[in-house]
């Protein structure tokens, strides 16, 4: 049992890096240092710290939507660089891939959260209106008190990015601070 644990949602080098290949915008690359510092504070205290990371077939259906990107195992579907140094040797780090929007779908989140039993579950990451969204709209059905960072999380369309904290406050119940 863990009281606190740490979602980091798709802080992947194909969507935070520039040259990636569906790179979400200057407001993501800026939470890197939020995001990095939550890690490493969760990392201090030996709480669990679990990267939802996606992660596609290279004939995925998902890419008639958006251009290729996050192809299992290339380069593009790692956790970047400034977060992955900071748990190489961490052993309640958890990867969790996943080839849709929620965290939970055809993955095992679900029972790693079972196992853990965390009374908050805190969220940062990208893109704040899709996968973001989505992953908190599950962790709010299976009754988590959940906690979104505001300045740890980020989207391209930043109209889109304002929508999506308020669904999460007003409808989902989530706490945004
Ligand atoms: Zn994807």
């Amino acid at each position: 049992m863990s009281e606190r644990v740490l979602l980091v949602v798709d802080m992947l080098n194909d969507f935070i890096r520039k040259d990636g290949a569906l790179y979400c915008g200057e407001g993501a690359e800026k939470i890197v240092p939020f995001v990095a510092g939550k890690v490493q504070e969760f990392v201090s205290q030996g709480l669990p710290v679990i990267f939802i990371i996606d992660a596609h077939d290279p004939q995925d259906l998902e890419f008639k939507r958006f251009p290729p990107h996050c192809i299992y195992g290339s380069e593009g579907s790692d956790v970047i660089r400034e977060l992955k140094s900071l748990v190489e040797e961490y052993s309640f780090a958890i990867r969790v891939p996943k080839s849709r929007y929620s965290g939970f779908f055809r993955t095992n989140l679900n029972e790693v959260l079972r196992d853990l039993k965390p009374k908050t579950v805190e969220v940062v990451g990208v893109c704040t209106h899709i996968c973001v969204l989505y992953t908190v709209e599950e962790l709010c059905n299976r009754d988590y008190e959940v906690i979104v960072h505001r300045e740890g999380v980020a989207s391209y369309d930043q109209e889109a990015h304002r929508w999506a904290i308020r669904q999460m406050t007003e409808v989902l119940g989530a706490r945004v601070c």
